[in-house]
């Protein structure tokens, strides 16, 4: 990519697209395309065809998407399956239409069975029935994959697919309801030891297995495929280390110094037993996660003491664009 090539980064206020415009301003990239979810819905195949044919970007990461936790998942299939396929549709179709000279769709770790071994390789895909709690979202996630899978094999567009792991950091969802496991015992915790609580309840069973990558990292990660990986097979981005919900729990508590008790709902569920990923094929391209857990904890709690006052908490049905 050319330092003033037009890049496109849909999503670019969410977790994933902020920490891309991020780390493409960094790597010295001058012309970066970005529009909020009010001036333009990605849902609408007209408002995108009208932005491709204004626009003409020549690059585009594909970081736009409904996505929440599991209970968020759970209650809303509608909205996970329509937006997430109409938002992959437009842009994709219309990557194609004006020529785009290469696109990154972001896809999962959702995406692989409920059952398959552990750690996830790549050719899981389609081996198997998927998690019940987020089979909507997986499947709309599994739709942009052929969509980009399809377009390059017809027609020779060079779109690719990464399948990132459970994601935190700057600008993540702290909405209790709808927010994934790490931002929401980041909250809890804190808000517990504020306000002097004896304990804190953590979903579930706390021995489901979850990797985390720091969205620093992944932005690092998606930058460097897009310079580097050009095939049609997905490409897992994790760090390969899994922890159990409790470890997490104890984790964040001894980061906001919570020194109450913490208590498990059983009532809520666990979702996927494991899910970590097989990252064998990253590395063999070259890269890695720069982030142990801790420190990426350490730095988001930081941002998060920043910015706590200001943050308005996403409600259920905002996209995170
Ligand atoms: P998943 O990775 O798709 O299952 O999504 P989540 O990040 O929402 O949940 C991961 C695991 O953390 C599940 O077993 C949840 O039950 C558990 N968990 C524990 N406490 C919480 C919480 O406060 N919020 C969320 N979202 N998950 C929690």
């Amino acid at each position: 990519m050319d330092l003033n090539a037009k890049i496109y980064v849909a999503g670019s206020r969410g977790l994933v697209g902020s920490a891309i415009v991020r780390r493409l301003k960094k790597l010295g990239y001058k012309n970066i395309l970005e529009k909020t979810s009010k001036e333009l819905d990605l849902r609408s195949q007209a408002g995108v065809e009208l932005f491709f044919c204004n626009e003409r970007p020549e690059y585009i990461f594909l970081a736009s998407a409904k996505v929440g936790g599991i209970l968020a998942n759970n209650s809303l299939p509608a909205e996970f399956i329509y937006d997430n396929l109409m938002i992959e549709t437009n842009i994709i179709h219309n990557a194609h239409k004006y020529k785009v000279s290469k696109l990154l769709f972001l896809g999962s770790s959702c995406i692989y069975p409920k059952y398959a071994l552990q750690p996830l390789k790549e050719e899981y895909l389609l081996t198997g029935e998927l998690e019940p709690t987020n089979e909507p979202y997986a499947i709309a996630k599994i739709a942009g994959i052929k969509l980009c899978q399809s377009y390059r094999r017809q027609y020779g567009d060079n779109f690719i697919s990464v399948m990132p792991t459970n994601l935190y950091g700057i600008n993540d969802n702290f909405n209790l309801d709808t927010s994934h496991v790490l931002p929401a015992l980041m909250r809890k915790f804190h808000e517990a030891k504020l306000s002097g609580a004896p304990s804190v309840t953590v979903w579930g069973s706390g021995k489901p297995r979850r990797e985390f990558l720091y969205v620093e990292d992944l932005a690092d990660a998606c930058c460097f495929l897009m310079q580097y990986y050009n095939d049609s097979e997905i490409v897992n981005i994790g760090t390969g280390i899994d922890i159990t919900i409790a470890e997490l729990a104890a984790m964040m508590a001894d980061i906001t110094c919570f020194t109450g008790e913490i208590v498990y709902d059983r009532t809520k569920p666990d979702g996927t037993p494991v899910k970590y990923l097989d990252i064998s094929k990253l590395t063999k391209l070259g890269w890695y996660a720069q982030t142990p857990l801790r420190a990426g904890i350490e730095k988001t709690y930081q941002w998060f003491l920043r910015n706590s006052a200001n943050l308005t908490f996403q409600q259920s049905h905002d996209l995170n664009i």
